[in-house]
This record gives C-alpha cells, structure tokens and sequence, in this order.
C-alpha cells in the first residue's frame, strides 16, 4: 500500500531523497551520526531531521549550549525541506493578509507581519553563518492576478502591505512581459523584495552541518516507532535503540504520525503537493517567452500554481498532488500542460523531473509552534500549510529559544491547533474540497 500519513506509523527507515532536481543537483551530503544502535539519554531528543528539527537543533546547541539528539527515520533533509518549491517567502500558513487583520486586529496582523518577515531574515542569517552555498538568488516575489476578476485579491493585499509600512509595487501585464516573462494568465502582478529562492537541499545540508558543529548529534534511519513517559523521562524507541529525554520536540510536519502522541492527534492534514522540473529552455524559447526573472512566482487560484526559473534556465512548477499517492504520469503532464498554458512560447517543452511531498495544513490554516496542554516537556512546530522554507526554520528557532531562555513564541502561533471535526473522515472531506476548489478555479 502508498504511504499516507494519517494510516502509516513511519515514512520509511532508511530511505534515500526522493529523485528531484534538487537531490540531482545537491551534491554529497555533509554527513550524519548514522542509525542509532543502543540506548542513549539526553535533554532534548527532536523527531524528525528537516528545517524544523534541524534548525532547532543548531539554535539549541549554537546559543543555549544543548546538545540535542535529532532522529529521522530516513536521510536528515529527507522530507519536504529537501523537495519543496524553494520560495522563501514572508508566509505564515494559508491565511490572506487581508484576513490576517479580521482574525488578529490591527496590531495582531501588525506583528504577525513582522514575525513573518523576521522568519526570512532568519533564514538569511543562516546561510550567512553557515556560509551557506544554496543557490541564492536576489530578492523578488510576484504574486500574479491569473484572470482579471482577481487582480482585485492583489488590491486587497496590496492595501494591507501599504498599511503595514511595507515597499510593495503593482506591475501591469505590460511591465511583467518586459521585466519578467511574457504569458498568459498575467493581468497583474504584486511583487515585493520581502523574498527569494534557493536551492532547499542544499539549505538543509548546510543547516544540518551547522547543527552538528554546533553539538547536536543526527541520526539518520532511526524512525521513532513508539513513545511512553516514565515520570518525568519520555522514552522513544527506534528499531535498534531507545532514547531517553527530559524533552521532546515533534518536528515531523505532513510526516506525523498522529497516533505517536496524543498531543498529535485529529491536528493536521496531510495533503501532497507536487513538482515538475522541464528540460532548459533554448534560446529561441527564452527569448519569445522573455522568462528572465528570477523572482519566485504565484498565482491566483485556490488551487495555487507556483513557479520560478532555475538557474540553468528550466522551468520548475508546482500545485497541488492527487489525494494519495499513485502513478505519477498523469499529474506530471497535467503540471505539464500548466506550463504550456501560461507560456505559449514554451508549447513543447518536456518534463526531466517530477515528485511530490506531503504539506501540512491545519484546520485553521496556520502554524503552530507550542507545547502540549498537560505536558510542557512535549513540544511541537508544524502546520505550516504548504509555505515552510522560512516559516519552519523560524519555528525551529522560536522552539529554542522558548527551551533555551523561556522566551515566548508570538501568541497568534503559540495556541495547540484545533482538532480537525470528524477527523475519521478528513480524506472525504479533502475529496469535496478540491471538488470545491477545482470548480471555482475553473469558474474565474
Ligand atoms: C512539493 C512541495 C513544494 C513546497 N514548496 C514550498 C515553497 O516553495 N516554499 C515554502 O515556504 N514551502 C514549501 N513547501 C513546504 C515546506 O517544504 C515545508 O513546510 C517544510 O519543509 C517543513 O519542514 P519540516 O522540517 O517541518 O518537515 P519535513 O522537512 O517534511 O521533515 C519532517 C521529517 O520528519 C521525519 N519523520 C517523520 N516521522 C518520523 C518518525 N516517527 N521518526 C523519525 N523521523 C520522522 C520525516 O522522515 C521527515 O524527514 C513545499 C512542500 C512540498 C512538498
């Protein structure tokens, strides 16, 4: 049977990265402390070896002096962190800016910006202290109007930045085709400097790196399979070693196994996205289709297509994956045909890679970063809604520093996510919404 995390205890043990452009492009990884193979104690053991658990491990160990044990049940970087998008961006779930304000108030949404433009930043500082070799680009994130009848959610989002203080610009479809990329599905642009790309893996490599120079050990095909707590000591077994720690930090995202904790359960739903990576583009391509940005690029559907220009001049864009994991041919053309939609200069382009990862969302779009309401031994960070880069190496911080000097994590974060209603039920639920989705997609 495929892997769906709401049924499966481990995503694997052992596993390889899956075959993306990144793990092609990557290079070797800087190593890990191999599979855990007899009983060891420690402060802070963290479940899953991604930007979450990795960066929480190098702020753990680098400024509070921990030394805390990271266990991943395949390579560290296995997960989303090593396959994503490789936007990071000011993003804090799924959750408009124009909504942020009617959740939160002014000073709220206010502050909920700057933790989102602070989580950028740290990303920034990391590959600067890590000297960090991850691709980076320069800074440029457009969000596209796909038809007309939403260059008005731009509007919105724009009258938001402007009250918040924020350098924003509005681009005509005229100004995207000479600066950025000719297309279709272009009748407006929002675009700010509050971002950039990278290379994901390469970032995670230098982050776990960074961890473990810092004190923090990694270790690589140990899956936690069962967790108990023997009064104030949480024990965690992996298949050859069991972990005894005063404290514990889950940062498995859309790999959790609800039925680990029971802090976990009904939480989350785990849904897949998708990646296709074309060919490069020839000359004769780039020079109809003008695709010369670097920006990282969304547009307006609820069924959000998201894409950029690699730096050896292929096209990668991603959406949404089917509800559970099958043959990948289809999706890989449907993303295909996306391409082809929007850049007609690019009416024969073909796919070198394809693949696809579990998000996380929450029943109220947000993530989460906090710790279980009867034990604050029990931490979590996760939830992040498909937009991790930056807000999941934030957490990570934000978790150490709560462990390390008790500093809080901002409020709008540190709330447990809801239950999901009916949480036996949420892949019908998922089935009607992209039903949902689809169809108004389909009607603008
Ligand atoms: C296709 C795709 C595109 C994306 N694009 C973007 C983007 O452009 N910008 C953006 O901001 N975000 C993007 N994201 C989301 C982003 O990558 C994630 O939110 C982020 O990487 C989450 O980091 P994490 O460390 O919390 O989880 P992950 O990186 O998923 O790591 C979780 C780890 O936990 C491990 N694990 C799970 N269970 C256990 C266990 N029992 N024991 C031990 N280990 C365990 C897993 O093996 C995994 O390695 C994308 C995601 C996908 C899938």
């Amino acid at each position: 049977m495929s892997y769906d995390p709401l049924h499966s205890i481990s995503p694997g043990e052992g596993l390889d990265h899956v075959d993306s452009y990144w793990a092609a492009t990557a290079g070797p990884s800087p190593g890990d402390d191999g599979r855990l193979q007899s009983p060891i104690e420690t402060d802070v053991a963290i479940i899953g070896g991604g930007y979450t658990g990795l960066s929480c491990a190098f702020h753990l160990a680098k400024r509070y002096g921990v030394r805390p044990v990271v266990l991943e049940a395949n390579r560290p970087v296995w997960g989303c962190s090593g396959r994503n998008g490789s936007f990071a961006g000011p993003a804090l779930g799924r959750v408009s800016l124009s909504e942020w304000a009617a959740r939160w108030g002014e000073v709220g949404a206010r502050s909920l910006w700057a933790e989102a433009v602070s989580a950028v930043e740290t990303v920034r500082s990391l590959i600067k202290e890590g000297n960090i070799d991850c691709d980076v680009q320069p800074d440029g994130r457009m969000r596209v109007a796909h038809a007309r009848s939403t260059v008005k959610k731009l509007e919105e989002d724009a009258s938001v930045l402007r009250s918040f203080g924020a350098e924003f610009e509005m681009l005509t479809p005229s100004e995207i085709g000479e600066k950025h990329f000719k297309g279709k599905e272009a009748h407006a642009a929002l675009r700010t400097t509050y971002g950039f790309v990278l290379h994901p893996l390469k970032l995670g490599y230098g982050i776990l790196h960074m961890a473990r120079e810092a004190g923090a050990t990694v270790h690589s095909a140990s899956p936690v399979l069962h967790w108990s707590k023997h009064g104030q000591t949480h024990c965690l077994d992996t298949p050859d070693g069991k972990v005894y720690a005063k404290r514990i930090v889950f940062a498995t995202n859309g790999y959790t196994n609800e039925r680990l904790h029971p802090t976990l359960d009904s939480r989350l739903l785990p849904v897949l996205s998708n990646i296709v990576v074309t060919r490069p583009m020839t000359e004769a391509e780039i020079g109809e289709s003008n695709f010369v940005t670097t920006d990282s690029i969304s547009d307006t559907r609820k069924f959000l297509n998201y894409f950029r220009r690699l730096p050896d001049g292929r096209v990668m864009l991603g959406s949404r994956g089917p509800i559970r994991e099958s043959g990948s041919a289809p999706h890989r053309d449907r993303l295909l045909q996306i391409i082809r939609r929007k850049f007609p200069a690019l009416h024969s382009i073909s796919a070198d890679y394809f693949w696809g990862g579990w998000v996380a969302l929450t029943p109220d779009y947000m993530p989460h970063v906090g710790h279980a309401e009867d034990d604050p031994t029990a931490f979590y960070a996760m939830g992040y809604c498909g937009s991790g880069v930056s807000a999941a190496n934030q957490a990570g911080r934000r978790l150490a520093e709560y462990l390390g000097e008790s500093k809080p994590v901002p409020v709008q974060l540190n709330a447990q996510p809801p239950r999901y209603p009916l949480a036996r039920f949420r892949r019908v639920g998922q089935v009607a919404a992209f039903q949902w989705y689809g169809l108004s997609d389909a009607l603008t």
